[in-house]
């Protein structure tokens, strides 16, 4: 199998290729170390030091017409996209479109899109399923689910096969401690520094934590199985962030001292995503729960120099 990874020097990305590289696949990844690292890139892939928005990128996709087309890269900061629109936009949505362009002409098997939770906004459910009404509450959230409809429609004009998958917050090694879903790395660096966590808000605000491993082995699933499908990619389980930090003192082996600040703007208070269609229509369901993913975490960062 060819396939190319758009951000596949990121966290989420990273840990795809070097699934896909362990598994024999001929790796292409496109990413412009935005936010992304050289060091993450696993030395089996190609790598191409380009802009998603870029002919360049497109010309690429056109040259060596893969199977499969992960598309991971994203401006990925809320907070970003509230104080700079326009640049979320350009990134999330033209280049998206850009990439799209690029698929279809290459005849591109599938295209498997990396949304967001943030597509739902605040909803007020225990359980968030794909058919629950989108609205966003921050640029982010506008940008990420924008693209979902120009991939159902390049699906409709041109018959470009895909699958959208809507993740949860994603955490495990190699995730900065900035951007969606940041949380446990910030924790994470916190604790390695020696400083107090801080929490905006009071800390009884949810997420449905999903385990880089896991989010991988949803994409593997994405490019084998489904048609045409919108999946969520979580554990169904809500854990407020006090959770966190209770699980995080037990491993640390002490009370972490943590600090109350203010909410933010954009930021969601509670987010769970059902997984049955997942299983449904992936035969996908997390191997790793919240106590396992953040053992997992802790013990490498810690081993870290
Ligand atoms: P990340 O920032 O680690 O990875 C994004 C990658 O995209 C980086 O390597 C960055 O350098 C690259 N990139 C950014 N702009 C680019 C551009 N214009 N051209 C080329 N490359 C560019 O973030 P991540 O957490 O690994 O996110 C991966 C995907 O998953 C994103 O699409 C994000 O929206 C989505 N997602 C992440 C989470 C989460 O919790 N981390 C949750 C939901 C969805």
């Amino acid at each position: 199998m060819k396939a190319i990874v758009t951000g596949g020097a990121g966290f989420i990305g990273s840990h795809l290729v070097d699934t896909l590289v362990t598994a024999g696949a001929k790796v292409h990844v496109i990413d412009n170390l935005a936010t992304g690292s050289g060091e993450y890139i696993n030395p089996g892939a190609t790598f191409h030091f380009l802009d998603i928005r870029s002919q360049e990128a497109k010309d690429l996709i056109l040259r060596e017409r893969p199977d499969a087309v992960f598309h991971q890269a994203a401006q990925v900061d809320v907070q970003r996209s509230i104080h700079d629109p326009g640049y979320d936009a350009q990134v999330n949505i033209i280049g998206t479109v850009n990439v799209l362009e690029a698929c279809r002409q290459a005849s591109v098997k599938k295209i498997i899109y990396a949304s967001s939770c943030a597509v739902y906004g605040d909803l007020n459910t225990d359980r968030i399923t794909e058919d629950d009404p989108t609205d966003p509450i921050s640029y982010y959230g506008v940008s990420k689910l924008t693209p979902e409809a120009y991939i159902r429609i390049f699906h409709r004009l041109y018959g470009l096969p895909y699958t959208i998958l809507r993740y949860a917050n994603v955490y495990g090694p190699r995730q900065t401690p900035k951007g969606e879903g940041g949380v446990v790395a910030i924790f994470l660096d916190r604790i390695k520094k020696g400083l107090p966590l801080r929490i905006h808000g009071d800390g009884e605000q949810t997420r449905d934590f999903v385990y880089v491993k896991d989010v991988v082995a949803a994409n593997l699933a994405a490019f084998q199985h489904g048609k045409q499908d919108v999946i969520q990619v979580g554990t169904s389980t809500r854990t407020s962030i006090n959770q966190v930090v209770r699980l995080l003192s037990k491993l640390h082996g002490t009370d972490l001292p943590v600090v109350y600040e203010q909410e933010r703007p954009g930021d969601i208070k509670h987010s769970c995503l059902d997984n049955r269609k997942a299983y449904e229509k992936l035969g996908w369901q997390p191997k790793y729960d919240i106590v396992h993913g953040l053992e997992e975490s802790y013990h490498l960062l810690m081993q870290e120099a």
